[in-house]
């Protein structure tokens, strides 16, 4: 199944910049699924949407897909009528079950089939939606089995089509820094830099933005994860943008921090102390690193340097703009391999005065890593 992935015809050169050999069809991931779940587990019903579209490549807002642990059984995938071109478009290898109810008809097919212990996605299944399913397979040969998270892990390792897309959805992302940048002046509300980037961003091929970007100026830029409104722009203020595009449905995340203005000491030396531990940090990043470990290298380093630690310092992207693996403190998200994209985060925020994030999104590669977002990382003066 091969799936568009085109920015003005630049995806082909930046798919060849990654001859790593990820490539992984469909029925493969059905193969990395059935190697992941329990071996009493007959067969997996997967209910979560995105779960949906990475194990079949289904677009739409409503499916659940059946995967049986049998190879020679074919995935079967349930939706209403609205989606039946999209389905065959997207997932010709997949059979086909026209439902209202995707996951209650998929259940009951396949009890009456033959008896079962079928897996469910215990992390995306709401209490009524569970209820409705014993229901029906206490009717059946069915016994439901909840499966903590069994499609996540194997979606941080990207395949050469998904690199591909995030590799453009960061271009996107730069490319519309580089645009907006040279429009900044003081007057400007942190709403319609918002919008600017959000334009910019659909402007260079993004189908949309991974979240509604962050646009924090002044003291706004000590919160984190501050909601853009009202204020204008003033000289003398660190203007911090956090923001990404989708391609494909790859999510990219990259933030920056600029001056507007002469910078004071005081932000030249906090900007100075955040790019240096970005940096080294993203020297850290290689297959076989524990996530925790490199947010505690990035903990340690914000503490000696005097300062407080808001967040973790980064997260995988792909379908979701946070997804495996967590770079946070104790996390139990596995060794990085090749293919796992992350976002290297650090941040240092002061009550009242502003702060400073820098951030990237990072492909592991067989030897270390690689920034897909390449924006320059330097203090500049708008
Ligand atoms: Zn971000
Ligand atoms: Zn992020």
């Amino acid at each position: 199944v091969r799936r568009r992935c085109v920015i003005g015809g630049r995806s082909e050169t930046l798919y060849a910049r990654h001859p790593f050999g990820l490539t992984v069809a469909a029925s493969e991931r059905w193969g990395r699924l059935r190697a992941a779940w329990p071996g009493d587990v007959d067969a997996v019903l997967l209910t979560h949407l995105v779960n949906v579209r990475w194990a079949a490549g289904f677009t739409g807002t409503a499916a659940s897909l059946l995967v049986s642990r049998d190879p020679g059984r074919d995935a079967v995938i349930a939706t209403d009528e609205r989606y039946r071109l999209r389905v065959a478009e997207e997932c010709p290898d997949v059979e086909l079950r026209l439902s209202r109810r995707p996951a209650i008809d998929l259940l009951a097919d396949r009890g009456a089939e033959s008896p079962c212990r079928l897996g469910i996605e215990a992390d995306h299944v709401t209490l009524s939606e569970f209820a409705e399913l014993q229901a029906v397979a206490a009717g059946h040969p069915v016994e439901l089995v909840a499966l903590a998270a069994v499609v996540e892990p194997l979606r941080a390792s990207k395949d050469d089509e998904e690199i591909a897309a995030l590799t453009a959805a960061c271009a996107a992302t730069d490319a519309a820094f580089g645009d907006v940048l040279g429009r900044l002046r003081p007057g400007l509300t942190e709403s319609e830099v918002e919008w600017m980037l959000t334009a910019a961003m659909r402007a260079a091929g993004a189908e949309g933005s991974a979240f509604d970007a962050i646009v924090a100026s002044g003291p706004h830029a000590a919160v984190p994860h501050h909601r853009p409104g009202s204020r204008q722009l003033v000289r003398g203020d660190l203007l911090t943008m956090d923001f990404g595009a989708v391609v494909d449905g790859q999510h990219a995340d990259m933030t920056r921090t600029v001056v507007v203005g002469r910078p004071s000491g005081w932000q030249q030396d906090l900007h100075e102390v955040v790019t240096r531990i970005q940096e080294e940090v993203r020297g850290m990043v290689r297959p076989g690193m524990a996530p925790d470990r490199l947010d505690d290298a990035a903990r340690d380093r914000i503490l000696t340097a005097g300062h407080d630690v808001a967040h973790g310092v980064g997260h995988g992207v792909g379908l979701e703009v946070h997804e495996e693996p967590w770079l946070t403190p104790g996390s139990t998200s596995a060794e990085l391999v090749a293919g796992v994209c992350l976002t290297i985060e650090p941040g240092i925020y002061l009550e009242g005065r502003g702060g400073v994030r820098v951030e990237d999104t990072l492909l592991v590669t067989p030897s270390g890593a690689e920034s897909l977002t390449g924006s320059d990382r330097s203090l500049i003066q708008v």
